[in-house]
């Protein structure tokens, strides 16, 4: 029987540089699942846009112009690649050095990959970082998971249920993380956090009125995506105690998100996982969020953070007050037992095994 595949060619997101914030959380995940394969002894070498910083990983940085992010657009919207596709250079170079490798694993959520997978003469596994968002990109991930159901996976049970598609326990791999990066907090300041790209698909303005009625500060960090938007809501909610914190690496983002008596989460769209949720959680931060998504997924309600009924501002306010309720400790040992780097290793591997197995029982009942 064929081996687990141990040397992979990883292909990162094409909206932007790694370690930018352009491509959100996948860009955590990417590189806190490559860490843990290397670790593991797999051999792993990443082809990412130019400009990208992988520390301690290898990694082949192309240039191009970037691929726009989908959750820009609307479902109608056709595939589109530009003139010096960066997306397109890394497929090619993918396919010359393919025979270096013994499997691909796909992070761009975007449509050429998919086609391409029975294209390339190593199996492409698929890490679907985002939900469904146009018709033609669900075409390709529905048909990928036809064709080969155990090499696409995703965070979340929510998220693949926004494909149609209801999946076997073992073919999720919620996120996971570095957890002596972050320090647990016991004692808190007054301040709210809010983390995440700046852009209306994260719904910031129901944070804003919010804040507005609780009289709460909140400091805001993420990547300024949408500056026009900011501006809206900030003018919108004048009494709303908000700052912007700006876009801050991991060992200053756990710093003073630690700092903070509560994470608010107020996505608008489905949230395919929600790296932020976690994060606060490793810092013993509770976390407020719209039970919609991913963060519906991770937080146990009442005990490490409050899900509320989407888009209820007045759910928002209630849910703040009962943020001193939450036992810190308890956020702190969600993320031990739950997202830990160990934790996503396992699930990694036992994806790469299963999938493995049913490639090669397949294979048997051909004849092959
Ligand atoms: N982030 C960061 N610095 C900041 C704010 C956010 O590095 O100042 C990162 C955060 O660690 C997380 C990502 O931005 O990994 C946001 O990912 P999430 O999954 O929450 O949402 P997405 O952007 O994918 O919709």
């Amino acid at each position: 029987m064929a081996k687990t595949p141990r040397k992979l060619l990883v292909l990162s997101t094409p909206v932007g540089p790694l370690g930018t914030g352009l491509g959100g959380g996948v860009e955590l995940t990417l590189f806190n699942m490559a860490e843990v394969l290397e670790e593991r002894g797999y051999s792993l070498s990443v082809l990412a846009p130019e400009g990208s910083a992988l520390p301690r990983l290898e990694i082949q940085t192309v240039p191009g112009t970037l691929q726009d992010t989908a959750q820009s657009q609307g479902r109608q919207t056709p595939i589109t690649l530009p003139a010096n596709s960066v997306l397109g250079a890394m497929c090619e170079i993918a396919r010359q050095r393919q025979s270096q490798f013994d499997a691909i694993i796909n992070f761009a959520y975007d449509w050429l990959p998919f086609y391409l997978t029975p294209f390339f003469e190593i199996p492409v596994f698929h890490f679907v970082s985002m939900g469904s968002l146009t018709d033609a990109m669900d075409e390709v991930v529905v048909n990928a998971v036809k064709a080969t159901p155990e090499r696409v996976t995703f965070y979340t049970r929510t998220q693949a249920q926004t494909f149609g598609l209801n999946r076997p326990d073992g073919l999720y791999i919620p996120s996971g993380l570095d957890l002596s990066l972050y320090d647990f907090c016991a004692t808190p300041g007054s301040e709210l956090a809010w983390v995440g790209r700046i852009a209306p698909e994260k719904g910031l303005e129901d944070a804003l009125a919010a804040i507005s009625q609780t009289g709460d500060s909140m400091t805001v960090w993420g990547v300024m995506q949408c500056p026009e938007y900011w501006q809206e809501i900030c003018q919108r909610y004048p009494q709303a105690k908000v700052t912007y914190g700006g876009f801050l690496p991991t060992e200053a983002l756990q710093r003073a998100l630690g700092q903070c008596r509560g994470l608010i989460m107020t996505s608008k769209w489905v949230e395919a996982f929600g790296n932020v949720a976690i994060e606060a959680l490793a810092c013993g931060v509770p976390v407020v969020a719209y039970r919609r998504g991913g963060p519906a997924e991770i937080v146990r309600h009442g005990k490490t953070g409050w899900l509320v009924e989407p888009d209820s501002v007045p759910g928002l306010v209630a849910a703040i007050a009962k943020l001193p309720e939450f036992n810190r400790c308890d956020c702190r040992h969600q993320a031990e037992v739950e997202f830990s780097l160990a934790a996503m290793g396992d699930r990694l591997e036992q994806w790469l095994a299963t999938a493995n197995l049913a490639t090669a029982n397949l294979a048997t009942a051909k004849g092959e």
